[in-house]
């Protein structure tokens, strides 16, 4: 733990060489007049143009700049229909009929940032602030595994008493905890984090740890705005945060998730923003991100940006870009989460995305204390569904959908470049298929409730057949060895995984 003062800390935290390294002729990838131009270019697109664009999606290709600006230009209603088909295509042809499901950990709300939109900022004098220790964090994913959660994502505020050490302490704790279920036990198999730009020193030690996947939102591309709505701490500083995966690249952390904070700013050039990043990531480490994420600023204590930013994302708009999203970036995963209410989701669900949250608590220390209806104010934001995973499990296996809680390819070493090849060719689809399966056998024995093992079973038993028939399994001799772990997982065995 660092014994600065949190301001002697904050000072220290940008360290100039890691931004300049990736800066081409001094610049960012992110030149604002060629994202507006890009923009204003493609104004009412040729419908041929479109469809051409849409048969490049489906061959799992990413787009370029100009195509996804012609696709965010659409404003033909049918045709946002055939965007809709298309975006869904995709996504069952790289990711199938499952949707990966995990829960977020808040370990601290301290920080010495002032990020306008969020309860957290340093100036917010009704937020309780509050820092877990490693026996309250054990607590915690006790409670989280209780619900049937594999795969967990850590939160921490920008503080000295949650730095980098503290991160690495406290994923420590969570892969620690090993939980009786009712036929086996249960535990966290992956700890991704969402944290602050770190240096490459820092983000060496997390890596060490083994997290998954370390994510930071840009919040916005735009930096005036960005510098505006960032006044203070080490967070004002735009391109420390703009190069923060490049740096974890250097790390050796190469499993990295980008995000927009959607309502700051017009959410078409965000889009812009976000395929821009994967580019430069493509360009200089082979490989981009492994998830993008669109959360809309959901009202925050306090926080008047939060409610009256003139650039909120409607629904309408929300489907839209997450189908630009879709198909514009095929091969990497998309994240809603419990921040939107139940029928959007389903929605942008249906158009591209594939992982979300559920039995999702954001207060600091909320999944093991009894909720308190004055703790509200301990929450980052507000959120859309409070429903539990179970629930939301049997919502989707109504829709024919698979819950997975599938880990394996970060622990057979199907990550970063690997990982981004087997998408690209959806090879690492049929891995998740079958591991999908298995987890979910495990999640219908330990944690569903009758009603959710009846419906989940009957999409289970469909998906297996067609395993069983598929000749991709078939022809690499995997069936058999499914079989036999189905069977002992059936029998109380845990974490078996192909
Ligand atoms: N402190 C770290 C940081 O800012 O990178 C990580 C944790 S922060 C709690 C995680 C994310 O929450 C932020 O990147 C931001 O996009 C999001 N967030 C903050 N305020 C929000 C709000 N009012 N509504 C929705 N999301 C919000
Ligand atoms: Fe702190 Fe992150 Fe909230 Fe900004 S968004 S105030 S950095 S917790």
């Amino acid at each position: 733990m660092s014994k600065l003062k949190p301001e002697e800390w904050a000072a220290q935290v940008v360290k100039q060489k890691e931004i300049d390294k990736y800066l081409i002729n001094g610049k960012s990838f992110i030149d604002e007049e060629t994202i507006n131009k890009k923009l204003a270019s493609n104004q009412n697109p040729d419908k041929q143009f479109i469809r051409d664009i849409i048969k490049k999606s489906l061959s799992i290709t990413r787009l370029d700049p100009d195509e996804t600006a012609a696709l965010l230009n659409v404003k033909d209603e049918d045709l946002w229909e055939e965007l809709y088909e298309a975006a869904g295509e995709v996504k069952r042809k790289v990711y199938d009929n499952r949707i990966v499901f995990f829960a977020p950990l808040y370990c601290s709300n301290l920080c010495v940032n002032s990020c306008l939109y969020c309860g957290f900022r340093k100036e917010n004098p009704d937020e309780k602030r509050r820092i877990l220790n490693m026996e309250k964090i054990k607590k915690e994913t006790e409670c989280v595994i209780g619900e049937g959660h594999k795969r967990m994502i850590v939160v921490y505020g920008e503080h000295p008493l949650s730095d980098a050490d503290y991160m690495a302490d406290s994923i420590r704790a969570v892969y620690s905890v090993k939980k009786k279920a009712k036929h086996g036990y249960g535990n966290i198999r992956r700890v991704n984090i969402n944290a602050a730009p770190m240096s490459i020193v820092d983000l060496s030690k997390l890596h060490k740890v083994g997290i998954g996947t370390y994510q930071v939102f840009q919040e916005t591309y735009n930096r005036k705005l960005y510098e505006k709505i960032h006044p203070a701490g080490p967070k004002s500083n735009y391109l420390w945060r703009l190069y923060s995966l490049h740096r974890a690249m250097d790390a050796g952390i190469d499993d990295i998730a980008i995000g927009a904070l959607f309502g700051l700013y017009d959410w078409r050039f965000e889009v812009m923003g976000l395929l821009y990043h994967t580019i430069d990531l493509e360009r200089q480490f082979g490989i981009g991100p492994h998830t993008i994420s669109f959360p809309r600023v959901t009202p925050a204590i306090g926080s008047e940006l939060s409610t009256q930013s003139k650039y909120l994302v409607n629904d309408a708009d929300f489907k839209k870009l997450v189908t630009v999203l879709r198909l514009s970036v095929p091969y990497t995963g998309l994240i809603v989460t419990v921040r939107e209410k139940p029928g959007i989701k389903r929605e942008v669900i249906k158009v591209g995305c594939t992982q979300t949250d559920a039995s999702t608590k954001i207060g600091i220390g909320a999944y093991s204390e009894k909720a308190n209806p004055k703790d509200d104010d301990t929450q980052q934001f507000t959120l859309g569904d409070t429903r539990r995973l179970d629930e939301v499990i049997k919502e989707f296996a109504d829709m024919g959908m698979i819950a997975s809680f599938c880990t394996a390819g970060y622990r057979c070493g199907r990550t970063g470049d690997k990982i981004m090849g087997l998408l690209k060719e959806c090879v690492e689809g049929k891995f998740c298929k079958l591991n999908a399966a298995l987890t979910f056998r495990e999640y219908l024995n330990d944690y569903a409730s009758e009603e959710t093992r009846v419906v989940g079973e009957k999409v289970l038993l469909k998906e297996i057949e067609k395993i069983k028939t598929m000749p991709f399994y078939q022809e690499h001799n995997i069936v058999q060895k499914f079989n036999q772990y189905y069977e002992r997982i059936s029998n109380g065995e845990r974490d078996l995984y192909l």
